[in-house]
């Protein structure tokens, strides 16, 4: 008989940083896997961390750039097998919205193949996952928002 598969829970934060371009609003992704998938910036909360410091922390290290949080996004969550799928991982990941401060997108983690600023229209196509879709659709209503506001 084969058994059930383990039931092991996830938390990571991430974050949508952002910086004014001279035709709109860039954002930065990060390519993962080979060179195969965009996502966004994010990993997993340490012990002693909260949502927010593991975002900052996590954006840094794998984009290469500095942001100030400015609110939260939203979370998203979704489910993977791992150990030859004897455990299934329940997966959530919170996502706040940055303001650029400082720093290159070429001095990316190594684990990250690349890391580079986009339009954030054509960030929402490249993004591989729709539930990160939908964070970056999020994020630029966000965006618009803080501008009006100005
Ligand atoms: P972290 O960056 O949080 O440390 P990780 O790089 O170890 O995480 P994930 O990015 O969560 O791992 O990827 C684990 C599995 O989940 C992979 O198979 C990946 O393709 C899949 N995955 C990642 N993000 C999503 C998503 N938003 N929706 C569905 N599946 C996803």
């Amino acid at each position: 008989m084969t058994r059930p598969p383990e039931i092991k829970k996830q938390v990571s934060s991430g974050g949508v940083i952002f910086r004014s371009s001279e035709d709109g609003v860039d954002v930065a992704l990060i390519e993962v896997r080979g060179g195969k998938t965009w996502c966004l910036p994010k990993g997993l909360i340490d012990k002693n961390e909260d949502p927010p410091a593991a975002a900052l922390r996590e954006v840094r290290e794998e984009s290469g750039l500095k942001g100030k949080i400015l609110d939260k996004i939203g979370h998203i969550s979704y489910w993977y097998f791992i150990d030859k799928n004897r455990t299934k991982v329940h997966k959530t990941v919170h996502f706040f919205l940055l303001k650029y401060v400082e720093g290159s997108t070429d001095d990316h983690d190594h684990e990250v193949d690349e890391s580079r600023w986009f339009p954030i229209d054509e960030a929402i196509e490249t993004l591989a996952y729709k539930s990160e879709k939908e964070i970056m659709r999020k994020a630029k209503s966000m965006i618009e928002g803080l501008s009006s506001a100005q």
